[in-house]
């Protein structure tokens, strides 16, 4: 399958595709990520965009429309993929359009997950991550079971720069006006699936792998 997850920040694209990907035997691909492990690196992509990232501002459409190209082209691809984080733009999801045709294929579905900013401020500010397997944590609804040590790794847990509230605020703000276009762009093209986040997160997988099994029949 070819998905697409949208939806603001804090929405939990990042740990419904995690789920998704246990079920589904897709790869994950969240351009946040693959700039993050960029800047961690410290590759030429990464000292281009480290800054635009800790200002919450977009990568410009061009670097992100290259970095996606080249990912798609990797073997794992071929059965399907779970894009987190991208598009994020009108033209962005015009580029993967484009992107696709040239190998006859094109997206089954797109989860829109619907939240209000005042939701994501909360569940943002409590956001933790580690640093070392980039696994998430929330400090109020599923923390770590030890203290703000990573279970896996135990390393301590840490907040994103981006996560501070000025930025997040920044960033729910960009995701209205530039990203939330492309809930209307799917419609029309009939492979929209709402869903509403705001939920027990156990339930918002169930809830999306029952109407993606509508898709797949
Ligand atoms: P979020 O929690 O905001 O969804 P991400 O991890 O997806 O965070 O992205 C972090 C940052 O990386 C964004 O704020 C932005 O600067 C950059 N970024 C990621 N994906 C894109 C994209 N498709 N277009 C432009 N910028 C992007
Ligand atoms: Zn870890």
């Amino acid at each position: 399958m070819r998905l697409v997850l949208l939806g603001a920040p804090g929405a939990g694209k990042g740990t419904l595709a995690k789920d998704l990907v246990n079920h589904l035997n897709i790869p994950h691909i969240s351009t946040g990520d693959m700039f993050r492990e960029a800047v961690a690196a410290g590759t030429e992509l990464g000292r281009k965009v480290q800054s635009i990232i800790q200002s919450g501002a977009l990568v410009p459409d061009e670097i992100v429309n290259q970095v996606v190209e080249e990912r798609l082209k990797k073997d794992d691809c071929r059965s399907g993929f779970i894009f987190d984080g991208y598009p994020r733009t009108v033209p962005q999801a015009v580029t993967l359009d484009e992107i696709l045709s040239k190998i006859s294929a094109k997206l089954d579905a797109v989860i829109s997950l619907e939240i209000s900013e005042e939701v994501v401020v909360k569940r943002l500010t409590n956001r933790r991550v580690c640093p070392k397997c980039g696994r998430i944590y929330n400090m109020i609804s599923m923390p770590p079971k030890n203290d703000e040590l990573c279970d896996d790794c135990q390393v301590k847990v840490v907040v994103r720069d981006d996560d501070r509230e000025e930025v997040v605020r920044r960033r729910y703000r960009l995701y209205h006006e530039l990203t939330e276009p492309l809930v209307d762009y799917y419609r029309k093209k009939g492979i929209l699936i709402q869903v509403n986040s705001e939920v027990d997160h156990q339930d918002l997988v169930k809830k999306v792998l029952d109407r993606l099994e509508k898709v797949r029949t």
